[in-house]
């Protein structure tokens, strides 16, 4: 299955927008051209179906450190890739000559270059090329900037091994088109994948949880006799949400990865047949829904990253009539991500890749503009602003938050980044609570400095920074927000901040705020840092002591 696949070798949670047509054309054996933007995800249109198919796939790119690049990445996926180039070592070359020799080579990387030399077509054959792939296709066209006289070889390979051909570029342009048809293909007519990543007739909005339960049930009132989905993080809570909805007048049920395969096929089966029935259900349906007049989905819970959010709501409105989408996301929903990703097995490469596209899914959440501009950019594709999202409807009102952030961040390093968003919250609105009392935090210089926020518009302050990386919940001490190097800058009182005001935050009164010292909290940072080092190093304390001020 593809997307075992996906998951297991590439620890990605969804495809692309376009990925999962190529790779099932390409794997089925089909000649292909598929034109997407860089940056969406073409590697993996060649790389996955290799491992779906018998022998090696050839694949031609035009650049050493590109080679290099995938096949680094592959090998540490572990995926038998290999290249031969002049900038290979003789012992990279033979690694990769003995894998060919015993059919364990799953990718064979190759500048076009090599294919001019006169062993390369009988080395080929020997070593069971099964199948070519094209990368920077548009190196084949003499229009281009980068044409490259040695991808004209690459028509005549194909026509000697009679194998499959799947073309990959960037350029959309019909002249270039129409030339890496004509000069790879041979005259035969691949299967051309262009298409726009764009959905305009789903519109977009995201909003902070406030009280999720009734935010889902009220987008759902509105809407009632539409048939919809909402996805929801656990089992648990899609029966909890398809009981209140079903309470509330509105035909639900649940699904989930643990019901028995009957229940779930019947619970399928219903949705399909069924108008206007709603299902709560966890990211495990969807897969096989072909349900054209899904008019709505909402997210009852942050998801796990830009390709997910993207997949799950695509599968509204793909009648092309208009369709609807909410996505709720809160404080825990980050905690929950972030350490999701830290606990993983993956490697820290990977790790660092994971929370680099939920800071994508992050700042398209908190996103001042266009929801569809955001989107489409991290795809790689330029839009102008749509009209169809909740920012389009409605501009946010953004503030210069800078001080409220240097104010967290305070709190955060003077309580010794050992406690969780609701702690610091208590200390910045001068919450005196027993906790706050036993640790003597009501003595510390930053208490009470935020009295002129509501805890309420402290929580989305908090959310706004874990969003963009400022703090992250570190998994070794449950939990506690730990200020990451993004955020010296701004204690430093280098770069400002501004946020976004949630609309939902509720209002407090507003005493008076003390001030306070910023300088010696930039100070302190370092200060803190160099004393822990020191007397971990001198007295071999362990990390986990915390240094009064
Ligand atoms: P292109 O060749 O189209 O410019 P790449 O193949 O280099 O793009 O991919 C761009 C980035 O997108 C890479 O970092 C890759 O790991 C990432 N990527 C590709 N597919 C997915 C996916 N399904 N989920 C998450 N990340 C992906
Ligand atoms: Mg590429
Ligand atoms: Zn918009």
């Amino acid at each position: 299955m593809p997307t075992d696949l996906l998951r297991e070798v590439w620890g990605f949670d969804a495809f692309r927008p376009g990925q999962q047509e190529i790779v099932e054309a390409v794997a089925a054996g089909r000649d292909v051209l598929a034109i997407m933007p860089t940056g969406g995800g073409k590697s993996l249109c060649f790389q996955l179906p290799a491992l779906m198919r018998d022998g090696v796939t050839l694949v031609i790119s035009p650049l050493i450190a590109l080679m290099r690049d995938q096949v680094g990445a592959l090998k540490a996926s572990g995926v038998a890739a290999g290249a031969l180039t002049s900038g290979h070592t003789e012992a990279e070359s033979d690694e990769v000559f003995s894998a060919l020799r015993d059919g364990s080579l799953k990718l064979l990387y190759m500048a076009p270059e090599r294919l001019a030399a006169g062993g390369t077509l009988p080395l080929l054959r020997r070593a069971g090329v099964s199948a070519i792939a094209v990368d920077e296709a548009h190196c084949v066209s003499a229009w281009g900037h980068d044409f490259r006289p040695d991808y004209l070889r690459i028509g005549e390979l194909r026509r000697a091994l009679g194998v499959p051909l799947a073309a990959f570029t960037a350029t959309a342009d019909a002249e270039t088109r129409g030339e890496i048809i004509a000069r790879l293909f041979d005259g035969a007519v691949p299967q051309v994948f262009l298409h726009g990543f764009d959905r305009p007739n789903i519109h977009l909005a995201f909003a902070a949880k406030d009280g999720p339960r009734a935010q889902i049930l009220d987008f759902a009132a509105a809407r009632a006799g539409q048939s919809g989905i909402v996805y929801c993080a656990t089992r648990a809570r899609t029966e909890t949400l398809a009981a209140a909805l079903n309470a509330a007048g509105q035909p639900a049920i649940s699904y989930h990865g643990g019901m028995e395969a009957e229940a779930r096929r019947e619970a399928e089966g219903r949705f399909q047949r069924e108008d206007g029935l709603i299902v709560a259900a966890t990211v495990a349906f969807g897969m096989g829904i072909d349900k054209p007049d899904i008019r709505w989905v909402a997210h009852a819970d942050l998801p796990k990253s830009i390709e997910s959010y993207y997949q799950e709501i695509g599968r509204a409105g793909r009648d092309g009539a208009p369709a609807e989408t909410l996505t709720l996301f809160g404080t825990d929903d980050i905690r929950l991500r972030r350490s999701q990703i830290d606990e993983g097995l993956a490697d820290d490469s990977r790790k660092s890749a994971d929370h680099g596209r939920l800071n994508a899914l992050l700042g398209l959440a908190d996103a001042p503009g266009c929801r569809r501009q955001v989107l489409l950019r991290y795809f790689g594709e330029d839009t102008a602003p749509c009209g169809n999202c909740d920012h389009c409807d409605r501009p946010p009102e953004l503030w210069d938050a800078t001080e409220a952030v240097r104010k967290a961040l305070s709190a955060m390093l003077r309580s010794g980044e050992w406690f969780g968003a609701g702690h610091v919250i208590d200390i910045l609105t001068g919450s005196a609570t027993e906790k706050v009392k036993a640790r003597g935090h009501d003595q510390l210089p930053t208490f009470g400095v935020g009295r002129d926020l509501s805890k309420g518009e402290w929580q989305g302050v908090i959310r706004q920074m874990l969003g963009r990386d400022l703090c992250r919940p570190d998994p070794e001490r449950h939990g506690a927000l730990r200020i990451t190097p993004d955020a010296h800058p701004v204690l430093r009182g280098e770069t400002s901040v501004s946020l976004k005001r949630d609309a939902l935050a509720k209002r407090a009164p507003r005493p008076e705020p003390r001030a306070m010292v910023a300088e010696e909290d930039a100070g302190l940072l370092s200060a803190l840092k160099a004393r822990r080092r020191a007397l971990a190093e001198a007295q071999r304390v362990p990390a986990y002591v915390v240094f009064p001020d």
